[in-house]
C-alpha cells in the first residue's frame, strides 16, 4: 500500500493553533483540579515507589478519547465520559506540574495515511466543528513535554495514549513529523532544539 505521505510545511494548516486551555471558573473548578490530583496520588499509590515521576498512565483509562465542546471548563471536563486530547494534555500538564519537574503545553503532528484521513473525515464530520484537527495527510495532537527542573532536555507525554514519545522525528502511520513547544526558551528534544512556541517540523 502506498502511504501517500507526502508532508510539507505548506499544508500544516495547525501551525499557528494554540493549544487548549481549560476555563477556571474559581472554587468549583478548583475542586475538580484537587479531584483530578487526589485521583492521580490514588492510581499512582500502588506504582513503584521509586520511580522519580509518576506520568498518568491512569487517565486513558479512566476517559475515553472523543469529542467535546469547547470552551471547556474543569468542573465540566472532569464529569465527561470522553475527552479530546486538549483535555488529556491539560490534565496531564495540571498532574505533573505538582511533581519536582518544568512541564510545558506540547502540540505535535503525527503522520497519516491519506486513507485515514479520509476515514477521520467521516468519522468526526459535523462533530463540533472538530474536524480542524484533521490535516490532508496528518492529524494534530496535543501531548506535553516534561523536563528536570531548569534542564533542557525534554520527554514528550501522551496522555492520550499513555505513553512516551521517541525523541526523534519518526515516519510510518502515526510518526511525529511536526513539534510545538509552548517554552520561554529554547529546549532540546532528541537532537532537536525545541521551544518558544515555534513548530519544528521533519
Ligand atoms: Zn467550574
Amino acid at each position: 500500500m502506498s502511504l501517500d505521505m507526502a508532508v510539507s510545511a505548506k499544508h500544516f494548516k495547525h501551525v499557528g493553533t494554540p493549544h487548549s486551555e481549560l476555563v477556571h471558573h474559581g472554587q468549583c473548578c478548583q475542586l475538580a483540579q484537587r479531584w483530578l490530583l487526589d485521583m492521580h496520588r490514588s492510581m499512582s499509590f500502588h506504582r513503584s515507589e521509586n520511580q522519580e515521576l509518576h506520568a498518568p498512565l491512569w487517565l486513558r483509562h479512566k476517559f475515553k478519547w472523543g469529542p467535546v465542546q469547547w470552551p471547556l471548563s474543569w468542573c465540566e471536563a472532569v464529569r465527561k465520559k470522553q475527552i479530546d486530547c486538549g483535555v488529556f494534555a491539560a490534565f496531564a500538564r495540571e498532574i505533573l506540574s505538582e511533581q519536582d519537574v518544568d512541564v510545558f503545553p506540547a502540540q505535535i503532528m503525527l503522520a497519516q495515511p491519506k486513507t485515514y484521513v479520509h476515514q477521520w473525515n467521516l468519522k468526526w464530520a459535523n462533530v463540533f466543528q472538530h474536524i480542524q484537527w484533521i490535516g490532508d495527510d496528518h492529524v494534530y495532537h496535543e501531548v506535553c513535554a516534561v523536563a528536570k527542573k531548569g534542564q533542557p532536555n525534554l520527554r514528550i507525554f501522551d496522555p492520550t495514549e499513555g505513553i512516551w514519545i521517541e525523541s526523534n522525528f519518526t515516519h510510518g502511520i502515526n510518526g511525529v513529523v511536526g513539534v510545538n513547544v509552548i517554552s520561554q526558551t529554547i529546549m532540546q528534544w532528541g537532537s532537536h532544539p525545541v521551544g518558544q512556541g515555534k513548530w519544528v517540523l521533519a
